[in-house]
């Protein structure tokens, strides 16, 4: 049974200050739930070597929301992985906000899932269609299209490091999530996929998450779907009480599937 991820992105939130009194307050509530899911926060990169030291003797797992492809060099404003790794473990890969805010391409976010698994951090890959290219019937063409381009020359070995995000784009901060049954339908195809291109064990141990307006009152009727294996939350990881009632309920609905 795969053990379900939860991860907060932070966004463009919380001065540092902000950053590290919230985590102080979030660890006790969420550390209790680590034994039964793994959990990671995605804080500013700003923040991100504070909130590290804070919890560096925490289960809990810091990660960066954007890395470049190249290790060093003349590129203004990037952190690089080889700056990442040995002390902060994931890293957020295609977010829909560096694809249609930033202009982020397929080709890029290529560049830089490899950069990051050369590196040893694990990738979180988040994909998602359009609400234009749902109302069309494209979300599957778009998934494949996505992901084939994303993971083009991923070795089914490296990809053990790596968790998809499936996060429909018209679903991100509107308050309008996927339906259980939608997101589980996306999700399965998403997993079918990968087994074809890496292998059959290797997609079933690769962990699918939903993100997209997950909140407390949703978190536990998608997290009962078979394909749902987490949640990448926004908003809500922003506010300690729901992000803590959205990792208790990953947790309880991980028990009542093992019976
Ligand atoms: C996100 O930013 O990845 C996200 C899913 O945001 P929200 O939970 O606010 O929809």
């Amino acid at each position: 049974m795969r053990k379900p991820l939860v991860a907060g992105n932070w966004k463009m939130h919380f001065t540092v200050p902000e950053g590290i009194q919230f985590v102080n307050r979030l660890r006790p509530d969420l550390e209790r739930y680590a034994r039964a899911v793994d959990l990671v926060l995605l804080p500013p990169s700003i923040m991100l070597w504070e909130v590290a030291s804070v919890l560096r003797t925490s289960p809990i797992r810091v990660g960066a929301q954007n890395v470049a492809w190249e290790d060093r060099g003349a590129f203004t404003g990037e952190i690089s992985p080889a700056m990442l790794a040995g002390w902060c473990e994931y890293v957020l890969v295609g977010h829909s906000e560096r694809r249609h805010i930033f202009g982020e391409s397929d080709e890029q976010i290529q560049r830089k899932v490899t950069a990051a698994l050369r590196h040893g951090l694990r990738v979180i890959l988040a994909v998602g269609e359009t609400l234009e290219e749902n109302e069309a019937g494209r979300t599957e063409e778009v998934m494949t299209r996505q992901l084939s381009r994303a993971l083009d020359g991923v070795t089914a070995d490296a990809a053990g490091r790596l968790s998809i995000a499936y996060e429909p784009v018209w679903a991100i901060g509107t308050g309008r999530a996927a339906t259980p049954g939608l997101a589980n339908e996306v999700m399965g195809m998403i997993r079918t996929w990968l087994a074809g291109v890496l292998s059959a064990g290797r997609a079933q141990e690769t962990r699918i998450l939903y993100g997209g307006s997950v909140t407390p009152e949703n978190a536990r009727s998608l997290m009962e779907e078979p394909e749902i294996d987490g949640a990448l939350v926004g908003g809500a990881s922003l506010k300690a009480d729901q992000f803590s009632a959205i990792v208790a309920s990953t947790a309880d609905s991980m028990a009542a599937a093992q019976g």
